[in-house]
């Protein structure tokens, strides 16, 4: 191989593409499905019709191979757990009666039957449905979706590369079924996996792919060597299968790590590995086992899960790089293109020259083919391109959006004391005691009471100019007049305003902070058919004028106990957003922090005497890598402290967290220095409380006793029940009593019942002290 061959072969392609279309057809066409409203034929219609227009882009864009089997209805882990046969006992019986009535009931469930976990897809916003697998588990191989759909696009007369999640990846995201003893290992069924790969595989060559890219981004998680044992053995066997075609190893997310010499010297004719800036250690690993010789190196250059504009130049210097490595470099994004909306030129609110800066998903496939013919005729044959994308990036770059002076100075001038609270905890304590006189056990809720039909009309009506904005405030203010006047005679002690005015408690914030952006039509699929439209942080983040204040202190002036003040933490902000790629996470961290810093002195000096400053979010940002984590966790904490640092010892900071276990994390949650943290507890039995107890964990918590995802109420006694378990870990100086999260998704006669249950239960609890 020359590295000039390799260059004249590179081709531009994509691992797949976002499924729901420019107008979210997949989502009505499924939830019509669900309603009954669209026939099974209609819906089939919809998503081919989809999978057309999506494959026609990329092939009128010049991607030379089109992915295929990407499109799913609702997952495509639950996709290959169809494909392997891997249905769940309780799900048989509908999927052998309808497959797809089947397929949904293990979705979403059915009144009889609960559906499969759901859990994030590695550290992205997207949910998959967790494989339920037992030493019973008997695999069987059904190829028809990934059949059909390849046939599909090859009679649109594309060249297609069907994608399958791959055996280890699959069997590494798999957890025990019910019933099955939870240390069962799903990677002990590989023997009987690896023949059901081999089947597809096969009837995927027989209906006429050459290649079929195998995804394993469990792989750039840190891996046992048992586990990397497995890969090596995977691939080892299904590349000496005889009937089969070529394969494509996929990694993404992260670095390879050890499992890259294993990959890189297994019998399979292409790898593709991440070489945007959180992998670069990639090239490096490549360039010590000695690259990819005669074998096909698909380069992920092209950030797949931010919506930034490429650094072109940059590129093109990586890719050279790689010439040298493998007998054909094709170009790629990072991953699948899922993780981001579909088209930037869709948006009309977004100023013309930072529109410029973005690029979605069919942006990104036009600077994928411009990077592949850059490389293989020559970069003069992509001038225009180039002059256009150094001018973008200078613009970008100097501009005072990404770079406000004030807000930057004011981030360097930060000192370790900002960050630390004028006086240790146990003195604070002693001081919060007295200013606000609780009773043991405190109780309180974590921030939202139910968001009213009533509500979301009535910010439908403002943003239609139906009603105006004092108009909508009056709607706002009834409702914290009632959530106040609820919370006093249930007997609640720390109360709060409830979020009536809140949409969403990162984009109610991103909103109203300087250097936030908002799309209109960037939704990016978070799991099945919910899609959320994360807000941008496009430049230096600062806060034109309060924000939460006026609310909590309308809510304070209508009670004489204590409101609490409700704010999202700069890490939660920065999790749920599509985040800078121009400066380290850290440095974002601290500008939100700063400015949400000025949001908790203004609450403080208004008269606020407790504020939450919410982090549900700390533990999903964790990086995939151990080695990553140390770093992470210390700006992460550290913005949090900078946030909350700044008020009087007698104020007490609260924190919340939820969606995760927190075992793992308990360090960086004691690094906080919040005084109280109310954390997710009801369905593990106070599971947390333990893992804080074991820790030695200083300060109050309250771990929840009412599982707020569900619409049943739990009795007076079962919350006491659990107040009891909670004692055996936390004594009653430090324990509270509250909710798992926020109210927002429930019904108010629910919510009404089961906290007046919750106060009944720390009363008895109370007595029995
Ligand atoms: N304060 C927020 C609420 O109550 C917290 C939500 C969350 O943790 N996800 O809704
Ligand atoms: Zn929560």
């Amino acid at each position: 191989m020359t590295s000039k061959s390799a260059a004249a072969a590179a081709r531009a392609t994509v691992y797949g593409y976002p499924r729901q279309g420019q107008n979210r057809e997949l989502k009505k066409a499924v939830e019509g499905y669900w309603k009954g409203r669209v026939t099974a034929d209609a819906l089939r219609a919809t998503a081919t019709d989809l999978r057309r227009r999506n494959w026609q882009q990329l092939a009128e864009a010049g991607i030379h191979e089109v992915p295929t089997g990407d499109f799913s209805y609702y997952d495509h882990v639950l996709d290959t757990s169809v494909m392997v046969g891997a249905i769940p006992e309780r799900h048989r019986a509908a999927v052998d009666a309808d497959a797809l009535d089947g397929y949904f009931a293990m979705a979403r469930g059915t009144q009889e039957v609960a559906p499969l976990e759901m859990t994030k897809w590695f550290d992205t916003n997207y949910h998959y449905l967790v494989p339920e697998l037992g030493p019973d588990t008997v695999f069987s191989a059904n190829s028809a979706k990934q059949v059909a759909e390849l046939k599909e696009a090859l009679a649109l007369g594309l060249t297609g590369r069907p994608v399958l999640v791959g055996p280890v990846t699959y069997l590494l995201l798999a957890k025990p079924a019910p019933g099955v003893p939870a240390d069962f290992e799903p990677l002990t069924l590989l023997d009987r996996l690896l023949p059901v790969y081999a089947e597809v595989l096969a009837d995927l060559r027989a209906a006429g792919t050459e290649w079929v890219q195998l995804d394993e981004p469990a792989l750039v998680q840190d891996r046992t060597p048992a586990e990397l044992n497995a890969a090596e053995r995977v691939y080892r066997e299904l590349g000496a299968l005889e009937d089969r075609p070529k394969l494509l190893v996929a990694s993404y997310f992260d670095r390879l790590g050890d499992a890259l010499p294993i990959l890189a010297k297994a019998p399979v004719e292409g790898l593709a590995l991440d070489f945007t800036e959180s992998a670069g250690a990639n090239l490096e690993a490549l360039a010590a086992v000695g690259g990819l010789p005669g074998k096909r190196l698909v380069a992920g250059v092209v950030d797949g899960r931010n919506i930034w504009i490429n650094d072109l130049q940059k590129s093109l210097s990586t890719l050279g790089t790689l010439l040298g490595l493998a007998d054909r470099v094709d170009v790629a994004a990072s991953c699948s293109l899922l993780h981001v909306p579909l088209d930037a030129a869709a948006e009309r609110d977004i100023e013309p020259q930072i529109l410029r800066w973005l690029a979605f998903a069919r942006q990104k496939t036009a600077e994928i083919v411009t990077l592949a013919k850059g490389l293989a005729q020559g970069t003069d044959t992509i001038a225009a391109e180039l002059a256009a994308n150094r001018a973008d990036l200078a613009s970008r770059a100097n501009s005072p959006i990404t770079h406000d002076p004030a807000v930057r100075a004011r981030a360097e001038a930060v000192t370790d004391a900002d960050a630390r609270r004028s006086q240790p905890y146990a003195e604070r304590a002693a001081a919060q005691r007295a200013h606000l006189g609780l009773p043991l056990l405190p109780t309180t809720t974590i921030g939202s009471f139910p968001q009213t039909g009533e509500l979301r009309t009535a910010r439908a009506d403002l943003r239609a100019g139906r009603i105006d904005t004092a108009g909508y405030e009056e709607r706002v203010k009834a409702e914290i007049q009632e959530v106040i006047a609820f919370q006093e005679k249930a007997g609640l002690d720390v109360l709060v305003h409830g979020e009536a005015e809140r949409n969403d408690m990162v984009q109610y914030f991103a909103e109203q902070l300087t250097g936030y952006l908002a799309t209109q039509h960037g939704w990016v699929q978070s799991y099945g058919t919910r899609y959320v439209r994360p807000p941008v942080l496009a430049g230096d983040i600062s806060r034109p004028e309060p924000i939460t204040v006026r609310w909590t202190t309308y809510a304070q002036s209508l009670t004489d106990r204590s409101v609490k003040g409700m704010l999202t933490g700069p890490v939660t902000m920065l999790a749920w957003s599509f985040v800078r790629d121009d400066q380290p996470l850290g440095d974002t961290a601290r500008q939100i922090a700063l400015a949400l810093r000025d949001e908790v002195g203004d609450l403080e000096a208004a008269g606020t005497s407790v504020i939450q400053v919410d982090e549900p979010a700390l533990r999903e940002t964790l990086p995939l890598r151990a080695a990553d984590r140390a770093a992470y966790l210390a700006w992460a904490t550290e913005a949090f402290r900078l946030t909350t640092a700044g008020v009087r010892p007698d104020t007490q900071i609260h924190t919340h967290m939820c969606y995760a276990e927190f075992g793992d994390i308990v360090q960086a949650i004691d690094d906080l220095d919040a005084d109280v943290i109310s954390l997710e507890a009801a369905r593990s039995h106070m599971q947390v409380a333990r893992e804080l107890a074991a820790h030695g964990y200083p300060r109050e918590a309250g771990p929840g006793v009412y599982d707020i995802h569900s619409p049943r109420v739990p009795s007076a006694e079962e919350a006491a029940e659990l107040l009891r378990t909670g004692l055996k870990a936390i004594p009653a100086e430090r324990l509270w009593v509250n909710p798992d999260c926020g109210l927002k998704t429930r019904g108010w006669p629910e919510t009404r019942a089961s906290l007046e249950n919750l106060v009944a239960a720390a009363r008895t609890v109370r007595s029995e002290l």
